[in-house]
């Protein structure tokens, strides 16, 4: 509904103004200029275009909200990171305590995930869904500059000022200090930990209720942002997203339905697509709800009673894989950041080409942010704003993306959800914990 008004509101404000950029910057006579002559003015009458429309009170307006809804989603960025960080590593305590459970459970999260960014990386290397296109977005400059050497990456990670650090959006150093600050609340003595402790679990609670609400703006903020887009780039920019949206569920696909499957027979020699049946109704309310969390419920239960999995590997690996382990999530961020930056160059030929240093940077941090995100609707967005800020691309970029982010967020969902369902069958056949006679009788080896 958002992303309807948000388009058609646009495209109307488009309308009125885009003549008169056109004659300020290409003369009286823009009717007949050609094409291409269009296309090298592309940026001048941008910027007329954006001048003239914000200068009316309803273009103002809905500049204003846009501007409202990204301070807000970028006001959370921090204390959300920090907070739910230091939960995921006191969490994996609970984890080392299950010791070898624990250390597969880790093991599994992190391979797919890598996997899963893998397969993003590749497809959108090779598709190249944002190269030569002509995106003008509003964007405020940031520096045309990314670090280079390997030193200065890992010096650059370490803040020498935590305050600093947070106040200047630095995520590498929030990551940092927050990864620190968890391993050594683990360290100190028991009286002190439980204080501190309940103030993280609360601090995070709190942050996770305040997303929540401010993606409940979503409707309103989301209509502002794509109407500010449109009316200053035009209707055509959702063309020009096609070949991203198709990049992202091609990998989806891949993963879900190629390298997951894989991964299950290798490892149970049990049927991967009967399982995915058994799985359905949890994979298909995440698609509909495109939230881990309000899942889980139906995950559990169709794993245990539909599929066969032990009380005790439900219970550990599918709560823990429902907001830490996210496939779909980690893999939508690589190809998205990769997306960006491909547009970004294309519209600003300054900006220089992401190394393959800068493309493992990405990887690394969208492992980071899928650990990170929550397990509800538009996270994974919300989160980007962590590495783009890292890679030095201007954030506006995913007013872009928030016109396509459902579909997309529904994709993502099942397939967190598919990963860690395919986690919790692996890891109880590791242990001899997965009842055959619930689904997989007769049973049938394929070896
Ligand atoms: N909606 C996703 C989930 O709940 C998270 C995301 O936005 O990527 O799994």
């Amino acid at each position: 509904m958002g992303i309807a008004v948000g388009v058609l509101t646009g495209t109307l404000i488009n309308n009125a103004y885009i003549d008169e950029a056109r004659e300020t910057v290409l003369g009286s006579e823009y009717s007949q200029a050609t094409p291409q002559q269009l296309q090298e003015k592309a940026q001048s009458i941008n910027e007329e275009l954006r001048r003239r429309v914000v200068a009316t009170p309803i273009g103002a307006g809905i500049q204003g909200l846009s501007l409202i809804f990204m301070n807000l989603l970028k006001m959370i960025v921090v204390p959300l990171v920090f907070f739910s960080l230091v939960l995921g590593i006191v969490g994996m305590k609970e984890g080392k305590r299950l010791g070898r459970i624990g250390i597969k459970t880790g093991a599994w999260y992190v391979t797919t995930s890598l996997l899963a960014i893998i397969t993003g990386l590749v497809l959108v290397n090779i598709v190249g869904p944002g190269r030569g296109t002509n995106i003008q977005i509003p964007t405020q400059a940031v520096e045309a500059q990314l670090p280079d050497s390997f030193w200065d990456v890992i010096a650059s990670m370490i803040p020498d000022n935590v305050v600093e650090a947070a106040a200047s959006f630095d995520m590498f150093g929030i990551i940092f200090f927050s990864v620190l600050f968890g391993i050594f609340l683990l360290l100190v003595e028991e009286k002190t930990r439980a204080g501190m402790l309940s103030f993280i679990e609360g601090g995070a609670a709190v942050m996770m209720k305040m997303t929540q609400f401010i993606i409940s703006l979503a409707p309103v903020g989301v209509a502002a942002l794509i109407a500010n887009t449109v009316a200053t780039s035009g209707p055509k920019i959702f063309v020009s997203l096609l070949p991203y949206v198709l990049t992202v569920a091609a990998a989806l696909g891949i993963h879900c339905l190629v390298t997951l499957p894989l991964l299950l027979l290798l490892l149970t020699r049990r049927h991967p697509y009967r399982y995915m049946r058994a799985m359905s109704p949890a994979l298909l309310t995440g698609f509909s709800t495109a939230s881990s969390s309000g899942t889980l419920a139906v995950t559990m239960e169709r794993a245990n009673k539909g599929a066969g999995v032990s009380d005790r590997i439900t219970s550990f690996v599918l709560p823990l894989g429902a907001t830490v382990n996210m496939d779909g999530t980690a893999l939508y961020e690589c190809v998205t950041v990769l997306f960006i930056a491909q547009i970004h160059a294309a519209a600003h030929p300054e900006f220089p080409e992401l190394t393959l240093g800068n493309q493992i940077l990405i990887v690394f941090l969208a492992l980071m942010v899928s650990i990170g995100a929550a397990g509800i609707p538009h996270a994974g967005l919300v989160m980007m704003v962590i590495i783009l800020q890292a890679v030095h691309l201007p954030i506006e970029y995913t007013s872009l993306i928030w016109g396509v982010d459902r579909v997309l967020d529904m994709a993502r969902t099942m397939t967190n959800i598919w990963s860690d369902s395919t986690g919790a069958a692996v890891i109880a056949h590791s242990e001899n914990e997965l009842d055959d006679s619930v689904l997989f009788s007769p049973r049938r080896d394929y070896t």
